[in-house]
């Protein structure tokens, strides 16, 4: 069973990205849980609360059928002790947030390095970060999204996801999630059937299938090993629609969320009535 779907808008409150996954005919969905270019947060009300679970109740979604993005402000990796702790704070109360709405994923970026600290400082601040927001929350799987390799964003390879879950103390509470745009921009190919074997066959070595909690199914903008982080939509990029047809042939992609951040958000619709027709 693959569950697939998109990103949505919180517009209107939370309750109503339920109601634009449904609308959308997804059988999974991503959303924020407050403003991701803000480091203040509303506190969730138990009204709020309340309209997220009827709606998720009503449209018939389940915890590990949804996603939730972290916000883009949070460095988990920042060289700097005062902003990296108030990275740290703004984690656990998204990880709260998501324990308060019923959930049991946050998917996240891993960190920076700003150019201040080498990638293995960046990587053991990064575990640190992780460890301490586990030891504060239970319950929720935190998911380190693979990166693009943009800038000074750690996470671009294999071996740095290996790294962290290698220094996380409870093990049953972290994941991996794969965006094929920024594998792709990051220097793994998917383009051909052995390419895209190939990389599957790293990816679990090095991390191993049984981490992978969700997917984000993008296609590319920029070129192959570009570092550059630009979504397309699924077919018009450079990765081309066969990977996605083969990714939905893969049971090693089953019941886990497979989410569109494609960049027309119009035909989201489109993309996922396609990738459910080539299950
Ligand atoms: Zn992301
Ligand atoms: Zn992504």
């Amino acid at each position: 069973m693959k569950y697939i779907g998109a990103h949505v808008s919180i517009a209107g409150g939370l309750n109503m990205s339920v109601l634009r996954a449904y609308q959308l005919k997804a059988t999974a969905f991503s959303f924020f849980t407050k403003n991701q270019r803000q480091w203040k947060s509303i506190p969730l009300s138990d009204r709020m609360i309340f309209d997220f679970k009827t709606a998720c109740n009503k449209f018939n979604y389940q915890p590990h059928q949804i996603l939730p993005h972290g916000s883009y402000l949070i460095n988990l990796g920042h060289p700097d002790v005062d902003l990296l702790k108030k990275s740290r704070y703004a984690f656990v109360d998204e990880i709260i947030r998501c324990y308060d709405l019923g959930l049991k994923l946050i998917n996240f970026h891993p960190g920076s390095h700003l150019y201040k600290i080498t990638e293995d400082a960046c990587l053991e601040r990064i575990a640190n970060s992780i460890n301490w927001s586990l030891s504060k929350t239970q319950d929720i799987t935190l998911v380190i999204e693979n990166t693009a390799g943009q800038g000074s964003n750690i996470g671009y390879c294999f071996e740095h996801l290996a790294s962290i879950i290698n220094r996380i103390e409870d093990k049953s509470r972290i994941g991996v999630c794969l965006d094929t745009c920024h594998l792709f921009s990051a220097g793994y190919d998917l383009r051909t059937k052995d390419l895209y074997n190939r990389t599957f066959k790293i990816f679990d070595r090095i991390v191993g299938f049984n981490y992978l909690k969700g997917v984000h199914i993008n296609d590319s903008k920029s070129h192959f090993n570009s570092r550059i982080d630009r979504h397309h939509s699924l077919g018009k990029g450079y990765i081309g629609c066969e990977t996605f047809i083969w990714m939905m042939k893969d049971n090693r992609f089953d019941n886990i969320p497979i989410i569109l951040e494609t960049i027309n958000s119009d035909i989201w619709l489109e993309e996922i009535s396609w990738l459910k027709s080539k299950q």
